[in-house]
């Protein structure tokens, strides 16, 4: 590998020379003509031009030495045109042997590149955006071996930061240059936390400063990379090993993943082999990610898309431990809103809750992890909004209009100000919530609607009192498991639940057991790929197949009732024998405790969740079983319209509001009636004012949800005439349309009900 030993040392020395040309001063176009020069004599090159993205989105060449020099300033391409604009497009490297044989070649006879074959386009990236491409070529056929292409990138993302620093275009030239987007923009996306936030804009992944690029001294350099890469392998080990004996039945293979990742010698090699050619090793990380974006990022398997996340977040690690706070969160600024591809389980409460006030994805579902704990957070999130890293920059004013599933990026100031009259609008709502707080919820008539609260984290707890719920309708004990970066053990499960019974008082909790698989997945437990999660090896299937963690789980539940009364329920149900063998589990667990002299629950109801339609036939068998059940919609309407929640395209597409819908609740609602067994509707459809209501039509009386819907939920009960919206709703579910929302929304108009 001789030529590697040449690479490397030209490549360094190529740095130098660069570095020596700008210091010497002169006119800027003078400098970026030497710098050209300079590369294509290094890389053996006839040609290497420098290309440049104008404001207005055009890609004009810069510099160039082999081509004709007055294309200078004159060769412009629209964005995607050519072989320059595709990489521009792609946001990576095209090495080819002969261009002009390929489909996106486009002929200039302005430069005279006829003659060129071999081609080596890298484009200038900056933020994870494109500013320019910086091309070698060569006349005779040829294809650039791995480490030239690696030299150009290094070369590339040097002079990207040189640019964008004013050392290398004049300053009245760079002001045509786009750097980075300065027109105000707005971006569609989806909506998955409810609510407004005005801030600026802070990258989850911060780009690397222009004046950490270059190392002085390689050889300490390549020692602290080594040892940061070492300290963070000796985390995530120690984070890992903390699982042994807790899963004795799964494999530990499956959970080791991540630190196979950790230990990866490609993604070390790559790292090494940056610091060797001279780049810090922070720079040297970002240069390694930035390669494995191109790679997997344009990839559509999700299992690959899942690695390029582990990646990420190995990225994000190391230059944590390279600043030496690998466990201390980011300082922010006041109204920060967090830019981000994706977040990992445990990212979003790394940040200061009190200064973190939106997050916007670029990727993600709203049954992500993010969007679930931002939910939990009450953290405003509008995710799926494509482009949006390219699109902002750190410090950005930004707008989470999530009301609309919207961000503004660099709002104008009218938008600006109509935002803000909006953001009044919800405080006072809120307000008048807030004053609702210790009204009980009794219709007109003078039914009483049980409004409880969906929780989760610990951070709920603070804000039972303040929603005026009745009580907890669902913990989903599985985000305990979700944002831990290993297994919770049986202590802290005992611990959190306790927690929750004692922030409760004499308020009901009801405990959900682990609801893990589908959508929500651990990242220290790799779960087999499956074809179709949501109908896969999940929830009540997985805690029965390995009983070993269910079994954990209820001791720790009981262990945590400490004599009180305790609230069990399964979910995912889908047959009667599944209900009766976790229910016998509990009792064994009861008498596991009574046998050791520890105290049994006072009182013991378990339930089950009704979210796999088969249960709507069989409730007959299911409900002398059960002490209560509690309705899933979120699950429950993926299964019977058969659309998956998580997947945009399909999830909204049939609405909760139709006759077939509503007819499975009315049956489930009437059973429980007749069997006198008491039924919740925990989805999150009855955190929604006019769903609420037609829940409460159809005769549901407990309803749990996200805690802002508490306020809003409970001004429509006030204001509902149930036995007026009984005869309405249900003349409407006999009707013949898909969707019965504009009527409901007539009749509930007719009735005068605040929504
Ligand atoms: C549901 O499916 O409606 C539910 C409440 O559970 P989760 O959203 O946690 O699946
Ligand atoms: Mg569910």
């Amino acid at each position: 590998m001789a030529l590697q030993g040449v690479a490397i040392r030209g490549q360094r020395s190529l740095l130098r020379q660069i570095r020596e040309a700008l210091a010497s001063g002169g006119p800027a176009q003078a400098r970026l003509d030497m710098v050209v020069r300079i590369i294509a004599r290094s890389m053996v090159a006839e040609v290497c031009s420098l290309y440049m993205r104008r404001a207005a989105g055009d890609i004009e060449l810069f510099a160039t030495e082999g081509l004709d020099p007055e294309a200078v300033h004159v060769t412009r391409m629209k964005p995607g045109e050519g072989l320059v604009g595709e990489i521009m497009r792609l946001g990576r490297p095209l090495n080819l042997s002969d261009a002009p044989n390929h489909p996106a070649f486009s002929y200039r006879p302005e430069t005279g590149e006829d003659p060129f074959h071999a081609f080596l386009g890298v484009p200038l990236l900056r933020g994870g955006r494109a500013i320019g491409v910086l091309v070698v070529q060569n006349r005779t056929e040829r294809v650039y071996v791995d480490d030239e292409v690696e030299d150009l990138q290094i070369v590339a993302m040097v002079l990207a930061e040189m640019v964008a620093g004013g050392e290398l275009i004049s300053e009245g030239e760079l002001k045509g240059v786009e750097l980075a987007p300065h027109k105000p923009e707005r971006l569609k996306g989806a909506k998955f936390a409810d609510g407004l936030a005005l801030g600026v804009a802070v990258l989850h992944e911060p780009p690397v400063a222009p004046s950490q690029l270059l190392a002085d001294d390689v050889v300490a350099e390549e020692a602290r990379l080594n040892t940061a890469i070492a300290s963070l392998q000796a985390q995530i080990d120690e984070m890992l090993d903390g699982q042994h004996g807790l899963l004795a039945d799964v494999s530990y293979e499956v959970l080791d993943t991540y630190r196979m990742f950790a230990h990866d010698r490609g993604w070390n090699r790559g790292l090494e082999d940056a610091v060797r050619n001279g780049l810090t090793a922070e720079a040297a990380v970002e240069r390694v990610r930035s390669e494995h974006r191109a790679r997997l990022g344009q990839a559509r398997d999700p299992y690959l898309r899942e690695r390029l996340h582990d990646f990420e977040d190995l990225a994000d690690r190391l230059l944590r431990h390279l600043s030496g706070d690998a466990h201390s969160a980011r300082e922010l600024p006041e109204n920060a809103i967090l830019i981000a591809r994706n977040l990992g389980p445990a990212d979003l409460l790394e940040y200061d809750r009190t200064k973190l006030k939106g997050l916007l994805l670029e990727e993600g579902s709203s049954a992500s992890h993010a969007a679930i704990v931002a939910r939990a957070l009450d953290i405003p999130c509008v995710g799926r909004l494509s482009g949006l890293r390219d699109r902002v920059s750190e410090g950005d004013a930004v707008i989470v209009d999530a009301e609309t599933g919207e961000a503004y990026l660099r709002p104008r100031l009218d938008v600006v100000k109509a935002f803000k009259a909006r953001l009044e609008v919800r405080l006072q709502r809120r307000a008048e919530f807030a004053k609702l707080r210790d009204t009980p919820a009794f219709t007109r008539d003078g039914a009483k609607i049980t409004l409880l609260m969906n929780a989760g984290l610990d951070v709920d707890l603070d804000i039972l009192a303040e929603t005026g719920a009745e009580g907890i309708g669902l913990f989903r004990t599985e985000f305990q498991f979700m944002v831990a970066e290993e297994m919770p053990r049986f202590n802290a499960q005992t611990a959190l639940y306790g927690r929750v019974m004692d922030a409760a008082g004499d308020m009901p909790v009801t405990f959900r057991t682990l609801d893990l698989g589908g959508d929500k997945i651990l990242p220290y437990m790799e779960a087999e790929r499956e074809e179709n999660p949501a109908l896969g090896w999940r929830a009540i299937r997985m805690g029965l197949d390995r009983p070993g963690l269910l079994r954990l789980q209820l001791r720790a539940l009981i262990a945590a009732s400490r004599g009180r009364s305790l609230r069990i329920m399964f979910p995912l149900v889908a047959s009667v024998d599944e209900f009766r063998a976790a229910r016998a589990l509990v009792d064994h667990e009861v008498a596991w405790a009574q046998r050791r002299g520890r105290p049994a629950p006072s009182r013991l109801d378990v339930g089950a969740m009704i979210e796999a339609p088969a249960l709507i036939w069989h409730l007959d068998a299911l409900l002398p079983m059960t002490d209560f059940v509690s309705v899933g919609t979120n699950d429950l309407m993926q299964y019977l319209f058969a659309a998956d929640r998580g997947n945009p395209r399909v999830a909204d597409r049939y609405d909760f509001l139709s006759p077939p819908a509503l007819r499975a609740l009315e049956a489930i609602q009437r059973a429980c009636a007749e069997t006198g067994t008491p039924v919740s509707v925990c989805g999150e459809m009855a955190g929604r004012p006019l769903e609420a209501f037609v829940l409460v039509a159809l005769g549901f009386d407990r309803l749990s949800m996200p805690p802002a819907g508490i306020g809003p939920v409970k001004q429509m009960v006030l204001s509902c005439d149930r036995e007026a919206a009984r005869r309405g709703v249900s003349a409407l579910i006999k009707g013949s349309a898909g969707s019965i929302r504009n009527e409901i929304e007539t009749l509930a108009r007719k009735l005068y009900l605040a929504i």
